[in-house]
């Protein structure tokens, strides 16, 4: 069966990459044409983004390599426009158009730094790796000068990022600033090995504690307390590209696409939503977004595409959480293993172990692409049920 469908990736981030070059090796006897759309030719494993900011040098991983020998083309870009009946997606302003017949939207989320007066011009993020980059620069002056750093947001990337850096620059003052108590979805004796660890490398925690505006040499707090921050580094949330509401596709209050239970839009079911940058409900509740559900929602889309091409049925995607690896620096770690909706089971690790696991976790997406241009390689852990459709706002 031949067929000459176009079908375009939005974003090489983990899940779209994982998407493309699967789809690739589902689809190579049909002969679709494959074509990922990225702003730029470095694969960003953005698990790691914190081991930049403390001053590691990460080895480059570029896209045409990962994508070497798939078929897949790669167009270096950002979108900026899609046209949901024409079937057009514009890039870098009308630069160039890409038609579709099936379009895969990956395009993640990044940190929002609208939330809060000030954090858009005064905090750093890890949103690239110039930008942790350049958070990195910043800390080796504020290092050398003896002063202190914030980081706002107490969940797991603020946690990490407060370790590695404290543990990268132990004369530095460094503050985890968190609306919430720091891992409170992880069982208590895994939550107090966290605890005890940040205590050891020297985090001061801030727990209950809401910032209000972000200043070039502090961040202030509710009721008016300004504390002294001379970097900051901003954790506190995602936020999602505007162009699927833009296009008219059906989403969410947060701008992610709604789909049904087998993740393709509400609105417009020719398009697949996968990764940070799809709603999905499960009956234990919705997923948030991490790379241990974006895989399987990128493994999913990619067989459900090719079985669509076919012309055969399709069942619901299913998913089920199984664990929360958490860095502590370089030299410790801890992984809390879960129930399909998240919640801790008894099992966990600390310590080296979980060191030699979190890193393999870290990894796997890499190993995962180069092991998918050959032969079919689940990323499912897990399969706690069954995604149901999601109604319309
Ligand atoms: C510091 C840090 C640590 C993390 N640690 C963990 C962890 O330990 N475990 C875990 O499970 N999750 C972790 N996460 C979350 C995880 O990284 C995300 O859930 C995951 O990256 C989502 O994959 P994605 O493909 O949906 O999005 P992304 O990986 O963000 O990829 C989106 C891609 O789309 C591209 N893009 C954006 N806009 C456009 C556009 N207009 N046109 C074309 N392309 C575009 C981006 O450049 C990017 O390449 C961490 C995140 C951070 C920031």
């Amino acid at each position: 069966m031949r067929s000459d469908r176009r079908i375009v990736v939005l974003g090489a981030g983990y899940t779209g990459m994982f998407g493309a070059i699967r789809l690739a090796r589902r689809t190579r006897k049909l002969g679709v044409r494959i074509t990922m759309v990225n702003p730029s030719s470095r694969f960003v494993e953005r698990l790691r983004l914190h081991q930049i900011a403390a001053g590691q040098r990460l080895a480059e991983h570029r896209i045409p390599d990962l994508l070497a020998g798939t078929g897949v083309g790669f167009v270096k870009g950002a979108a900026t426009a899609i046209d949901p009946r024409g079937r057009v997606v514009e890039i870098d302003g009308g630069a160039a158009r890409l038609d579709y017949d099936t379009l895969v939207y990956a395009l993640g989320s990044s940190p929002d730094t609208g939330t809060v007066a000030g954090a858009d011009l005064h905090a750093f993020t890890l949103d690239s790796p110039r930008g942790a980059a350049r958070f990195a620069a910043r800390l080796a002056e504020v290092d050398e000068a003896g002063g202190s750093v914030t980081v706002c947001g107490g969940g797991l990337t603020g946690i990490e990022a407060a370790a590695e850096i404290a543990e990268s620059h132990p004369g530095l003052e460094v503050t985890l600033i968190s609306l919430d108590e720091p891992a409170t979805m992880m069982g208590g004796e895994a939550r107090a090995y966290l605890m005890r660890a940040l205590e050891r490398l020297g985090v001061t925690v801030r727990a209950g504690a809401r910032v209000v505006k972000v200043l070039p040499g502090a961040v202030e707090l509710e009721g008016g307390e300004l504390a002294g921050s001379d970097a900051c580094l901003w954790t506190a949330g995602v936020r999602v590209s505007p162009l699927a509401a833009e296009a008219g596709i059906a989403v969410d209050e947060r701008g992610l696409i709604l789909v049904d239970a087998t993740l393709r839009s509400i609105s417009h079911p020719e398009v697949h939503a996968i990764g940070d940058a799809a709603a999905i409900r499960m009956p234990w509740g919705r997923i948030h977004g991490t790379c241990q559900s974006g895989l399987p929602t990128a493994q999913y889309t990619a067989d459900a595409v090719a079985r669509l091409l076919r012309g055969k049925p399709v069942e619901p995607f299913r998913f089920g959480y199984f664990h929360q690896p958490v860095s502590l620096g370089r030299r410790d770690a801890v992984v809390q293993f879960t129930h399909a909706d998240d919640t801790p089971a008894r099992l966990r690790l600390t310590g080296r172990a979980a060191v030699v696991y979190k890193e393999l976790v870290s990894g796997s997406p890499l190993l995962t692409y180069r092991l998918s241009r050959r032969m079919h390689v689940t990323t499912v852990v897990s399969r706690g049920g069954r995604a149901l459709h999601q109604a319309a706002l």
